[in-house]
């Protein structure tokens, strides 16, 4: 399938995704929509960014269109993923005259039980809002005959699991049911097995390897160096910039100090509340400040086109996120670079990651290609920076103005 058109799509659907600006269908697209238009089941390996939205959108809209009663779910992990989809559905559905409900944590409940009373065909939600309604009785799932599983890994990582099959309880065994997944681990596989019947498979390029347009690269950086390096990347680099941090606390204090040295920058975690969120969110779509500093959980998902850079201040928890996290960059086939912060606290992380990344690095182990973070340790970390360097008291910023004019030593090393 080369174009829409090819598509038996409702007149009205047709206008909606002209209107997206959408021209011709993503691989993924490509692949699952005629299959889901033909009522199969479908898991789905996709990265974040390939247009899986539209991909499970536009069969939901037809599906929906045939069935008179029928009422379309969809589960995502974040809240911020499941606004997201409910606005490209919103779109999807413009001259349908589907109405939505969006179910999510840090909202209004009186607001979604009033949004429920209008009977929408349409649910869009993360799991632990949707037990809230069910479990409250304003909530009724007997209807759902077309359920979409958003970032499944992503909701498994989240300690979703047990919400996802008490929601399974709640549903009926004839629904059509598309499970997408940026990474396809063992979990994942036992899960679709529980939800899918006789699926049709569809993925887009290799399981773990990340969009090939972002240009990967990493430093090799003592844990006091980082803040510097960020700010000369800063100085460096232009366009919007999404800084990864560990933990919400982490992410504040980045922000801050970002702020006081004139970058525009906030934080977006978990513990705003809902609101904060959006706005910051908000701000940053509309370029009202160029950097963002995250945690995994808060940008998962986030869909922001003029993002061109991903840093990873502090590496992830798990090499799944790795993946995640620079799937941020380079949206719709647009470019972006990706550079890891790496201390020595990092190793077997970074170990981690290349390994799900490189499907060679196995190999490259085996044959012991030199090790930075042992043989050349001299090298990258052997050798303390001179104390005026990493003197608290010194003004701060040093690298700015002065990268240009005198360099410093390029360490940056380009994985791919
Ligand atoms: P998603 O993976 O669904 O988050 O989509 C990523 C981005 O791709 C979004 O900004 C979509 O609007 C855009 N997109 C999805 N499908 C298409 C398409 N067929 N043509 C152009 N852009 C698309």
């Amino acid at each position: 399938m080369n174009t829409f058109q090819e598509l038996e799509l409702s007149q009205s659907l047709r206008k909606a995704i002209e209107n997206m600006g959408f021209e011709k269908p993503t691989p993924i697209q490509a692949q699952a929509i005629p299959l889901a238009l033909q009522g199969k089941d479908i898991l789905g390996t996709a990265q974040t960014g390939t247009g899986k939205t539209a991909a499970f959108g536009i069969p939901m809209m037809e599906h929906l269109a045939k069935s008179s009663r029928g009422v379309a779910l969809v589960l995502t992990p974040t809240r911020e993923l499941a606004q997201q989809v409910n606005k490209t559905l919103e779109q999807l559905s413009k001259y349908m005259g589907f109405s939505s409900a969006l179910l999510i944590g840090g909202d209004s409940m009186h607001k979604q039980v009033r949004s429920l009373q209008r009977d929408p065909q349409i649910l869009v939600g993360t799991p632990g809002r949707i037990i809230d309604h069910l479990e409250r009785g304003t909530l009724m799932l007997h209807a759902v005959d077309f359920l979409v599983l958003d970032e499944t890994d992503r909701m498994l990582e989240m300690g979703f699991s047990i919400q996802l099959k008490k929601i399974a309880s709640f549903l009926t065994k004839r629904k059509q049911t598309l499970m997408f997944s940026a990474t396809m681990p063992k979990e994942i596989t036992a899960i679709a097995e529980s939800y899918l019947q006789d699926p049709e498979r569809v993925s887009i390029g290799s399981v773990s390897n990340p969009v090939e347009k972002i240009k990967q690269s990493h430093i090799f950086v003592k844990q006091e160096e980082k803040f510097d390096r960020l700010i000369q990347h800063i100085d460096d680099n232009e366009g919007a910039m999404i800084v990864f941090a560990k933990t919400k606390h982490g992410a504040d204090k980045l922000a801050a100090r970002l702020y006081k040295e004139k970058i525009s920058a906030r934080a977006l975690h978990g513990d705003l509340p809902q609101r904060k969120r959006e706005r910051v969110i908000q701000g940053f779509r509309t370029k009202g400040f160029m950097v963002l500093v995250a945690t995994d959980i808060a940008a998962r998902g986030l869909d922001i086109p003029h993002v061109e850079h991903v840093i990873n201040y502090d590496l992830p928890q798990s090499p799944h996120d790795y993946i995640h996290r620079i799937g941020r960059t380079a949206r719709a086939g647009a470019e972006g670079s990706a550079l890891s912060f790496l201390t020595r606290a990092d190793e077997s992380k970074w170990k981690a990651i290349c390994r799900l990344i490189d499907p060679d690095f196995r190999k490259k182990e085996r044959q012991s290609v030199p090790n930075r973070f042992t043989k050349k340790k001299k090298r990258f970390f052997g050798k303390p920076r001179s104390s005026e360097n990493s003197s608290p008291n010194k003004p701060r910023r040093p690298y700015r103005g002065e990268s240009k004019r005198n360099p410093r030593p390029s360490r940056q090393v380009s994985v791919s």
